[in-house]
């Protein structure tokens, strides 16, 4: 793949594995093993079947009429909304437990932010019956308090990162250590792809089904596979990654990715991680991130929680600098205002991550033959507080 990851670990200029030597023989033992666990004939049968049956795949390709209309193009949802647990997260922590299961592991970890990928991963390791400890900053952990409850419903254990900023970096950096020190029996699940190579290539070879499917599926409905334009949003860019994944050697297929722009690009509330960013290394991979001139990474900002992230998997960093991707940003309120516009006009009330990626459709201009492809990459349950606030209800 043109576009793919190099033998070394490289998209480009981005990727790798930086990180503690420590960490070395955990990471290099996935290296080692996880192409030709994928592509094994039982792990495949097996990750499908979970696919179909429990997290109820194929998600569908729906035409949305009212917004073809409003757009002037055929505008179509892919529905990772209708997903067990409502995302397309669960899609990836399936492909790692299996994974992890066929490395011998005994135990998992993960680290969590706003709580969707802990949520996801105690729901694998509830499923596989497999120990789960979940690291969540305690700021966070006040923050998302109903995704607490629910990993602790689910069997696992949520140990509080104290120490920083309470956030998702210590949260990480607890996982982390964790890690370190029990490399034989632990598999560390991330939520996205981003990290430590072969981490981005593994995650979006899991999400890949959503590409797949849509091939499919728009050859059925269109008489062609190929779309002119397919739009995700991205926070580490795992939803998106999984939507472009079978387009990224169609070049005529143009593929938009749409960040968060927060309280506007100049604002210094923001989470637009191309426009605001600087080639540097966070969470194991040389990437684009938000960082100061003596390289601190600064704090992102987004309503959204899924978005609210200071960098982006290194696939995406090359693929926004060799210009396969066009990158763009939404503020909260624009997102805001495309969640309910979506919710009125289709009656899906989408998650506010996946509401960035509808309202870029009021920023495009359509022929009336072109089809657009939208991943819907979860729904808006988790953020209906919001919403009300917003608007009042
Ligand atoms: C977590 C999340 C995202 C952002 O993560 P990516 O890795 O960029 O896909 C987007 N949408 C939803 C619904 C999420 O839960």
């Amino acid at each position: 793949m043109k576009y793919g990851v190099n033998e070394k670990g490289y998209y480009g200029d981005f990727g790798g594995a930086y990180i503690p030597e420590m960490l070395y023989p955990n990471v290099e033992e996935l290296r080692q093993q996880y192409v030709n666990i994928i592509n094994d004939e039982g792990f495949k049968a097996e990750f499908d079947d979970l696919l179909k049956n429990y997290v109820g795949r194929p998600s569908p390709l729906y035409h949305a009429k009212r917004y073809s209309e409003k757009y002037g193009a055929n505008i179509f949802f892919k529905r990772e909304d209708l997903n067990h647990t409502g995302s397309h997260k669960i899609n990836n922590a399936i492909g790692q437990i299996l994974l992890a299961k066929r490395l011998g592991k005994k135990r998992i970890i993960a680290e969590t932010g706003a709580g969707q990928h802990g949520v996801a991963t105690a729901t694998v390791c509830a499923l596989m019956g497999i120990e789960c400890v979940v690291y969540m900053g305690e700021i966070d952990m006040a923050r998302q308090a109903p995704n607490v409850s629910r990993m602790k419903m689910l069997g696992a254990t949520v140990r509080p990162a104290s120490s920083g900023s309470k956030t998702l970096k210590d949260a990480t950096n607890e996982a982390l250590r964790d890690w370190i020190g029990n490399p034989v029996d632990t598999h560390y699940i991330i939520g996205s792809v981003v990290g430590p190579y072969p981490y981005p290539d593994m995650v979006a070879r899991f999400q890949s089904v959503i590409s797949e499917e849509t091939k499919k599926q728009l050859l059925e409905q269109t008489g062609n596979e190929l779309p002119q334009y397919v739009l995700a949003c991205v926070g580490g860019g795992s939803n998106a990654m999984g939507m472009f994944y079978h387009f990224l050697d169609d070049e005529d297929v143009k593929l938009v990715a749409v960040e968060a722009a927060g309280k506007g690009v100049n604002s210094g509330e923001s989470a637009a991680t191309t426009f605001l960013g600087q080639e540097g290394v966070l969470h194991g991979s040389r990437t684009i991130l938000m960082q100061t001139p003596d390289g601190q990474v600064v704090e992102p900002y987004s309503i959204s929680a899924g978005l609210d992230y200071p960098g982006i998997g290194p696939q995406h960093a090359h693929l926004f600098k060799v210009n396969r991707a066009q990158y763009t940003s939404i503020t909260d309120d624009e997102a805001l205002q495309a969640g309910l516009l979506c919710s009125q006009m289709e009656g899906i009330i989408p998650a506010i991550e996946t509401a960035h990626a509808l309202a870029q459709l009021e920023k495009m201009t359509f022929k009336p033959e072109d089809n657009v492809v939208i991943c819907i990459s979860g729904r808006g349950d988790k953020d209906l507080d919001t919403y009300i606030k917003y608007f009042n209800f």
